[in-house]
C-alpha cells in the first residue's frame, strides 16, 4: 500500500502529516493533515490513485462498535 497523496488537495502544498490506519470494519485508510492550510482529510486507495473520503463516513465506521 502506497503512503497516501503526495500533496494538499486545498494548497497544493507538499508538507503533510500522512498517518495509515484501518477502521473497524476493515478499511484501510490514510489521514492526512496539512502543515500549510491545516486542512485534515482522509482518503482511501482507488483505482486510479487516492480517493477521499467525508469525515462523517470514517467517524460512523470507527466508532461502529464501540
Ligand atoms: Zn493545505
Amino acid at each position: 500500500m502506497p503512503d497516501g497523496p503526495v500533496s494538499c488537495t486545498g494548497c497544493r502544498g507538499g508538507a503533510l502529516t500522512r498517518l495509515p490506519m484501518v477502521l473497524t470494519d476493515g478499511t484501510e485508510v490514510v489521514f492526512v493533515s496539512c502543515h500549510s492550510c491545516e486542512r485534515r482529510e482522509w482518503f482511501q486507495p482507488a483505482v486510479h490513485g487516492w480517493e477521499q473520503i467525508p469525515i462523517d463516513s470514517v467517524l460512523r465506521r470507527s466508532t461502529k462498535y464501540r
